[in-house]
């Protein structure tokens, strides 16, 4: 058999396993469904995690970051060392949706897609360690807490890649209004930087018919509010995307009483660590200036949250190359917009090379809304990804793009 004919042969049986155990991949990702749990308190998903990685034969590490899990595969013979990482929580959010695996704790819903997300490393787990058909090793990690905690920056910072050294990770989401399995995947910023921020400003507080015996708060931050909006549009290259969000006012009690005190509270979305730094320090002198223009005083708590998401060059070409081999290269898209949106996967690229693709849901529904459900049809497609990354993984050459 030529090595083409042999590849073809290796990848029907992938096919194969994975449609064989779907009926069993979905009971699990209707369990997950069913039993979401917000970041940092996955304690029941942790547990079905390690009851799943234990009945493969593997011996799970808890612990990391609270409820992460990470479990070591071993291939065959010497060979490179690669991370996948899956996220594990929930959403805040009330499920509002029709089928049979809603969930049953109020309130709560895997609104994201962790919980398909989880399956489909998963079932990638089951396949690599049942068949052992991929070279040196592979460190499966379930990582707690990705929507606004920081649970990757976390299992970071306690240690996830001294406990378990590895040469490259790799992330996956699905992603609405992209076709089923096709799959998104590029060099550079993929998703922005995240930061929030909360403004006080403290004046005088006054009779709403007596001003000029106080200083307003209330136009002050009307003045401030506008002020923001021209640091995007004139302070930053109409080239390097920003986007400056306020999303909450708070200030007042009385109808006729001038407050002595407003609080603005907003975040700020980047695609390059240059426009946030940039748009720190001009908040920093907008919120200065027009305080001083209006008598008052104000102060800006900034709280930097995720960095930009960058995919190393040398792993989004080996991703794409790993989805164009198993779908076709027409179905893997290399050039489109990253998402303002953010991800705490971030951490890990940070000081890790790899790449964190998308894989379409072929849904419309989108992230974080009340009747976002996972579509189980991905689960064979994300895992035989994990699984083809793991065996044509060779090293990567080239750094950052
Ligand atoms: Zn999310
Ligand atoms: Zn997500």
């Amino acid at each position: 058999m030529n090595a083409d004919a042999e590849r073809q042969g290796d990848e029907a049986g992938t096919v194969q396993f994975f449609a064989e155990r779907q009926g069993k991949y979905v009971d699990w990702r209707h369990h997950l469904h069913r039993n979401p749990e917000i970041g940092f308190e996955e304690h029941d998903t942790a547990r079905f995690i390690v009851e799943r990685l234990t009945d493969m034969g593997l011996v799970p590490v808890t612990g990391l970051a609270g409820t992460g899990v990470v479990a070591t595969i071993k291939g065959q013979g010497q060979g490179p060392v690669i991370g996948l990482r899956a996220d594990m929580d929930a959403l805040p959010i009330v499920e509002q949706a029709d089928h049979d695996h809603l969930s049953q704790r109020p309130g709560v819903t895997h609104a994201c897609g962790h919980d398909g997300h989880m399956t489909m490393l998963l079932a990638a787990a089951e396949y690599l360690s049942e068949t052992r058909d991929f070279p040196g090793e592979v460190h499966v990690i379930f990582q707690p807490a990705e929507e606004a905690k920081g649970g990757a920056k976390q299992m970071v910072a306690e240690g996830l890649f001294d406990r378990f050294p590895c040469e490259a990770v790799f992330g996956l989401h699905n992603w609405p209004g992209l076709d089923l399995g096709t799959f998104a995947v590029k060099p550079g910023a993929v998703m922005a930087a995240m930061d929030l921020f909360s403004i006080t400003i403290t004046g005088t507080g006054a009779h709403a018919a007596l001003p000029h015996e106080g200083t307003d708060t209330i136009v002050a931050s009307g003045n401030l509010i506008g002020a923001i909006q021209s640091i995007a549009s004139r302070s930053v290259n109409a080239l390097d995307p920003v986007v400056i969000s306020l999303t909450q006012v708070h200030g007042g009690d009385a109808l006729n009483a001038l407050p002595g005190k407003v609080t603005l509270k907003g975040t700020v979305r980047a695609l390059s660590e240059g426009a946030r730094a940039l748009v720190r320090r001009r908040l920093e002198e907008v919120i200065s200036g027009t305080a001083s223009a209006h008598e008052v005083k104000a102060s800006l708590d900034f709280d930097p949250l995720y960095p930009v998401t960058m995919n190393d060059a040398a792993a989004a070409r080996l991703s794409a190359d790993v989805a164009g081999d198993l779908w076709g290269s027409g179905n893997v898209i290399t050039d489109y917009q990253p998402s303002m949106a953010s991800e705490d996967f971030a951490f890990m690229l940070g000081v890790k090379q790899g790449s964190y693709a998308w894989i379409g849901n072929g849904r419309e529904t989108p992230l974080h809304n009340p009747s976002f459900d996972f579509n189980d049809d991905l689960i064979p497609l994300g895992a035989r990804y994990w699984v083809a990354l793991a065996q044509n993984y060779a090293g990567l050459t080239g750094n950052n793009p």
